[in-house]
């Protein structure tokens, strides 16, 4: 028998029969969860129930790295989106994030992208252990990876479960962008994810989680495995409302599955990993946030943490910087190659991520050039490390109440400075000499400026999908866990996903999620014994 199919029987034996209580109790199987969860299974004598209110990844879309576009505003996210901002003239921003097996790893754009030496570093003075520090984090990324590029031991890990390779198959325009930013100065490393990322950054092509051209999701490559085996139970389509408890302690969830709600138990913990948006969601649902708000809702107190819901962050992309280039040719719609650099010399640390992209996207003023598709490349550039901070409200009770997402993007001003630069960095590139036999003219934004320049990039933004922050590990009143990940005020409830994230790592965040879940494990085994 194929190993899907064992799965295939034991889960169907497993699921058919829930138990009334579990060891642990993970909520959310995306990329902290997964992570975690494969972590805890691996003894054999922890029983382990996991609670996903998506549905299966065997699907084309998702396996099929090319198709991941096809998710958005698909059954496979939950189709969030922020409040108009005026910020945005009047835009409101997408705020996809996945709902299946895998979370955003199975949805995602695939790049495997680590955070920079700072962002490490900050977790560590923020909660005050160096256990989350980049030195430390170096050895859990080494224990995550299985990296298939050239071997670099010092940076990178083999035999982990992660599949990380260069990205393959690169049509010519991302070496062409590197070859732009190395003639303005901007350095080429290996790989963006070892020294790169220690300094003032550099371009590199992309590390991305695909395999043999199939995606490999922080699921498929954590929790998939050990599905044949008796202590590993995974529910989907399974929504959980609500933590319960007995008085401070979480004793369990409730969940709703085929329209029944179920009230399992865990004898241990009960672990939140359920994304930046529906963490909080379900935190405050459960009594768990500022005190005044919940009592607004009738929600019983059980512990006020005014910090719920708050710092929430993302990154974003500018749409629309867009170049003809001499040759009509197809490029890819997943960007293959990065440049993180800083719009300004006096930063700390990199602040913008600029991805080589398709030319697909483009701008009404655009429409009327006449040009193909394939003649025209472009090169988005995002800012990572934004001053801008939303919110997370509830409209209401109920776990049907939508959950309000102000993510207030370019409400601190620096942000469109820093937005402005980026786009110069990227003329600055796509224009320079080196790319003369490639590029013919720059299209948009061409010479905009001043308030012309600021509305094309009110009017380009658009969300690298990239939430966190919103349940904050620290130490001051607004912190929601403590560096062990456990709830503040209450027991035997922890977060771990992007949530806990002081602040947002710079690049993509899939990577730094999984390294949440890592720490989970780390923590959760070293209490239990395990
Ligand atoms: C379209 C898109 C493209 C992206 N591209 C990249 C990229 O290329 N590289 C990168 O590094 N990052 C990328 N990201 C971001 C990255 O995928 C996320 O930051 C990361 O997956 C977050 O991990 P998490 O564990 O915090 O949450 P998630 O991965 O979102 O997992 C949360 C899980 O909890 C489940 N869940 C939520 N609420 C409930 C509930 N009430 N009951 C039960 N289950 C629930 C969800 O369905 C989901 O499976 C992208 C994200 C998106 C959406």
């Amino acid at each position: 028998m194929d190993f899907s199919e064992q799965v295939r029987i034991n889960q169907k034996r497993l699921t058919e029969k829930l138990k009334p209580q579990y060891d642990f109790i993970v909520c959310g199987l995306g990329s902290s969860g997964s992570a975690l969860a494969g972590r805890l299974a691996e003894n054999p004598n922890v029983s382990i129930l996991l609670l996903e209110a998506g549905g299966g990844d065997d699907v084309s879309s998702i396996m099929d790295p090319d198709r991941w576009l096809l998710n958005l505003g698909s059954e496979h996210e939950w189709g969030f989106s922020a409040q108009p901002n005026p910020n945005l003239n009047g835009r409101s921003l997408s705020q996809s994030m996945g709902k299946v097996l895998g979370g955003g790893s199975s949805i995602n754009a695939l790049m495997w992208t680590r955070g920079h030496r700072h962002d490490w570093d900050f977790f560590a003075s923020e909660s005050g252990d160096a256990a989350w520090g980049y030195e430390s984090v170096l050895n859990v990324y080494r224990r995550i990876e299985d990296w298939h590029g050239a071997p670099d031991p010092i940076y990178r890990g083999t035999g982990g479960p992660m599949f990380v390779q260069p990205s393959p198959n690169p049509n010519f325009a991302p070496a062409v962008m590197i070859e732009g930013a190395n003639s303005v100065g901007i350095p080429s490393f290996e790989n963006p994810n070892g020294r790169m990322m220690e300094g003032d950054g550099g371009a590199s092509m992309l590390d991305v989680i695909v395999r043999n051209g199939k995606r490999q999701s922080v699921f498929r490559s954590y929790v998939f495995p050990l599905m044949d085996r008796p202590n590993l139970t995974v529910l989907t389509r399974a929504l959980v409302t609500r933590v319960s408890f007995d008085g401070k302690r979480a004793t369990g969830v409730e969940i709703v599955c085929n329209d029944k709600i179920y009230r399992i138990g865990a004898e241990h913990e009960v672990v939140l990993s359920l994304g930046a948006i529906n963490t909080p969601k379900v935190l405050m649902q459960s009594g768990i946030g500022d005190q005044v708000e919940l009592g607004h809702l009738r929600i019983p107190l059980v512990q006020h943490l005014p910090g719920v819901g708050h710092n929430l962050q993302d990154h974003f992309l500018i749409y629309g910087c867009v170049w003809e280039y001499h040759q009509p040719s197809v490029i890819p719609n997943a960007a293959r190659a990065v440049l993180f650099w800083k719009t300004d010399p006096d930063l700390d640390t990199p602040n913008a991520q600029i991805v080589q992209s398709d030319g697909g996207r483009v701008r009404d003023e655009m429409k009327n050039l006449g040009l193909v598709n394939d003649s025209r490349w472009s090169i988005a550039p995002g800012i990572v490390r934004p001053k801008s901070r939303g919110r997370l409200r509830l409209t209401g009770p109920d776990p049907v109440d939508e959950i309000k997402i102000e993510l207030n993007t370019l409400s601190d001003p620096d942000d469109m400075k820093a937005a402005i630069a980026s786009i110069e960095i990227c003329r600055e590139v796509a224009n320079a000499t080196a790319l003369r036999p490639f590029v013919k003219r720059e299209l948009m934004p061409g010479n905009l400026k001043g308030m012309a320049l600021a509305d094309f990039v009110r009017d380009g933004i658009v969300t690298y999908w990239h939430q966190a922050g919103s349940a904050k590990m620290g130490r001051d009143p607004m912190s929601v866990v403590d560096s062990n990940l456990k709830v503040y005020g209450v027991n035997n409830l922890r977060i771990a996903d992007g949530s806990i994230m002081p602040r947002v790592t710079t690049g993509n965040t899939m990577a730094p999620c999984v390294v949440i879940g890592e720490r989970a494990a780390e923590i959760l085994k070293e209490q239990y014994n395990l």
